[in-house]
């Protein structure tokens, strides 16, 4: 139980790869806190799996469920704060913060909107910016150390025309996380990113319901086949135990080789 006696804040783990997250962290004996904005039933559903895997969690050790949930739109700073101070007065502390929740817009450039620009970088970059930093001063208050994993994507990276609010906020979520390694290395606290490919979850729903444009992708996918949100949680769960203690500042593709995969026609 690599994780017995932490406690993981997973924001946006009412489904896809953040619900995967919660319940690889919980298998590995963390508890908890289940982060939604819109589905309850979702974070309920998480919630239930985690509860399910029962004997992982020893009565004795954790007298109350090993998992958490609320409800928190992490596009307001406040509501960011109120989520990271309900997570430690839940559980009396905080370990590990994953940075899941995560929106996109498509549009052509010409097109975006200013309400579309500020719902993609409010949740992407402003939420994850100040839930790192609630978590941050808890650590700072309380002397310990402490783990950031932040979901980013290929795109921190690659370019994706008609989503460059996405790409804009992801190539931001990369340059925050070699920031903050280097500001909170000597407070013992590693910041790392996880960069999934195509990942089959609801983000992707329209890819996953339009033929042709799946089989382009999966003819640029070398490993043939689309990510799943286990290959991204297990990933977590390596760099949210003891094992990842001396790496910080680094992304860790999990993308099938798409991103390498240029190829002259
Ligand atoms: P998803 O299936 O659409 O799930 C998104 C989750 O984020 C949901 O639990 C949703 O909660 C939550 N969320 C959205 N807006 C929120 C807000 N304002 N406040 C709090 N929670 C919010 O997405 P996913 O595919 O699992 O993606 C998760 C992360 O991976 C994202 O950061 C995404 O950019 C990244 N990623 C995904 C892929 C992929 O192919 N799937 C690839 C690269 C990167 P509610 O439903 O309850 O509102």
């Amino acid at each position: 139980m690599k994780l017995a006696g932490k406690v993981a804040l997973v924001t946006g783990s009412s489904q896809g790869i953040g619900q995967a997250i919660v319940i690889r962290l919980a298998a590995a004996g963390a508890k908890v806190v289940i982060n939604y904005r819109s589905h309850p039933e979702g974070a309920q559903e998480t919630l239930a799996k985690v509860e399910a895997m029962g004997g992982q969690c020893h009565m004795a050790q954790c007298p109350q469920s090993q998992g958490y949930t609320v409800q928190a739109d992490l596009s307001s700073v406040a509501e960011v704060q109120q989520l990271v101070a309900e997570s430690i007065a839940h559980f009396g502390q905080l370990d590990i913060l994953v940075n899941n929740a995560g929106i996109e817009n498509h549009a052509p450039f010409e097109n975006v909107t200013e309400a579309d620009y500020d719902a993609v970088m409010n949740v992407n970059l402003k939420g994850v910016f100040f839930a790192t930093q609630a978590f941050v001063n808890h650590l700072v208050a309380t002397q310990r150390t402490g783990k950031v994993i932040n979901i980013s994507s290929v795109h921190e990276e690659l370019p994706f025309p008609n989503f460059t609010a996405y790409c804009a906020s992801k190539g931001g979520m990369k340059m925050l996380t070699r920031n903050l390694a280097v500001e909170l290395g000597p407070l013992g606290i590693t910041v790392n990113n996880v960069a999934p490919g195509a990942i089959e979850t609801p983000i992707n729903t329209k890819l996953l319901n339009d033929p042709e444009k799946l089989a382009a992708l999966l003819h640029n996918i070398p490993l043939g086949r689309l990510g799943q949100p286990q290959d991204v949680a297990a990933l977590v769960e390596f760099l949210a135990s003891s094992d990842a203690d001396y790496i910080t500042g680094s992304t860790f593709v999990v993308d099938g080789g798409l991103l390498w995969n240029y190829q002259e026609q």
